[in-house]
């Protein structure tokens, strides 16, 4: 089919599920649900599994179409990671039962997710987690402590990387899985957080079943299916699809400095227009690292977008602090724990000031994106590393 027939053909057929599910009057998740048997949820992902096998750019058609239609986006506010992380993952590890089972109610927002990988002695250095999975039978008992996991009072399930053989070196021994969260032996804790908000947990496992038909890539594989995990991540974290230029936080900046002079000091402009068209390269950058990842699965060139994401975020959050003077560290709303998720871009700039600290945190540490820069895209020599060829159960801990 030509790309012109192509084009043709995928508006028809998102025009026949707006005729059929109209957007205004149809429940969110059962027009969502239709989206994905219509095969428009991926379009890349093969028949059957919420896709038609077309390119990847080819979404963007379908998306641009549904939002002039005012329909509701896949996933909902809740499944970032979900959407974001799990899904690459499992279309890209899963088997076709898998897929069939897990991306459907992911899509349509039944089934939010959340990341169980950070450990009190395992962050940076993810491939040292403790927590442990034994096989019993059809199921693998997990044992062990997860923490920062955010959105876990909020999920259904998990993406979770455990230890699964602690006798072989660090990064060998570790699987994947797909973990229920709603099951006795999952316990989860708020930690509140410097804006007094508690987005993330501590999980504890305790004795909690996953059927090893939840596995996800083979036994011992986990650290490969990880890495795609956490490089859909950095994308995700780094580049907002479809952020208009002006939009975001530089927007809310600039709008106050326009409507706001009398808040303007000397000096302040040069820094404003600096942050301005840091931004926009930002933004233009993330477009085309979308378009190159639109070929596959995106590669460590994420972690540069992601770096220079928390380092604006950082700034432009400081400068509007500066702007608002004395006020700018002030707000009233410190809820603990919400139902719904925060819009970042509509709260105090006082609150998106305290937000952005954990940006150079959450999904990598600036630090370790810059190792990952230096040695996987610059091809500098690597950090020393003693613990390549030792056991796990060997190593300090
Ligand atoms: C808002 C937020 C949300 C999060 N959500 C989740 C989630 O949903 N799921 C999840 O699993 N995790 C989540 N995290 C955890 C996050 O991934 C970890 O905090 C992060 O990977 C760092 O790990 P750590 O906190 O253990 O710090 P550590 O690894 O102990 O690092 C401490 C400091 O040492 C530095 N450091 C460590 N090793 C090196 C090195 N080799 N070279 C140079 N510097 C180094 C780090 O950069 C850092 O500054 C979240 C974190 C935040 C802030």
């Amino acid at each position: 089919m030509s790309s012109e027939d192509l084009a043709v053909d995928l508006k028809a057929r998102v025009q026949a599920l707006l005729d059929e599910h109209d957007p205004a009057t149809t429940d969110p998740r059962e027009f969502l649900g239709a989206q994905y048997d219509a095969g428009l949820a991926w379009v890349h992902l093969p028949h059957g599994f919420g896709g038609l096998d077309l390119p990847r750019k080819a979404q963007e058609t379908v998306d641009a179409q549904l939002a002039a239609a005012g329909a509701p986006v896949g996933g909902t506010a809740k499944n970032f990671i979900g959407m974001g992380m799990a899904a690459p993952t499992i279309a890209a590890f899963g088997t076709d039962d898998q897929k069939r089972k897990f991306l459907r109610p992911l899509f349509t927002g039944e089934q939010v997710y959340c990341q169980l990988f950070s450990e009190p002695g395992a962050g940076s250095d993810l491939a040292g987690v403790a927590t442990r999975a034994v096989r019993d039978g059809d199921d693998w008992i997990v044992n062990g402590q997860k923490v920062w996991t955010s959105m876990a009072q909020h999920a259904q399930m998990a993406i979770l990387v455990a230890r699964t053989d602690p006798t072989v070196p660090k990064h060998a021994g570790l699987t994947y899985f797909l973990c229920d969260m709603t099951q006795p032996g999952v316990e989860v804790r708020p930690l509140r957080q410097i804006t007094g908000e508690a987005e993330f947990n501590e999980v504890f496992l305790t004795d909690a079943r996953v059927p090893d038909a939840n596995r996800l890539g083979p036994v011992g594989g986990g650290w490969r299916v990880a890495t795609t995990t956490l490089n859909n991540e950095r994308v995700a974290i780094g580049t907002r699809a479809g952020t208009p230029r002006e939009g975001g936080m530089i927007g809310q900046v600039a709008r106050v400095w326009r409507d706001e002079p009398g808040l303007r000091n000397p000096g302040m402009h040069d820094e404003l227009m600096r942050l301005w068209v840091d931004t926009e390269v930002l933004r233009l950058a993330g477009e085309r690292l979308r378009q190159q990842a639109q070929a596959g699965q995106p590669g460590p060139e994420g972690a540069g977008m992601k770096v220079a994401f928390a380092r604006l975020a950082q700034a432009i959050s400081g400068f509007d602090i500066e702007l608002h003077a004395e006020s700018g560290l002030q707000y009233d709303d410190w809820t603990m724990r919400r139902t719904e998720v925060v819009d970042l871009i509509g709260r105090e700039p006082g609150y998106r000031y305290l937000r952005a600290r954990g940006n150079s945190i959450e999904g990598g540490t600036s630090e370790i994106l810059r190792n990952t820069i230096s040695e996987r895209i610059l091809g500098l020599p690597g950090e020393h590393r003693v613990d390549k060829d030792v056991a796990w159960k060997d190593l300090d801990r």
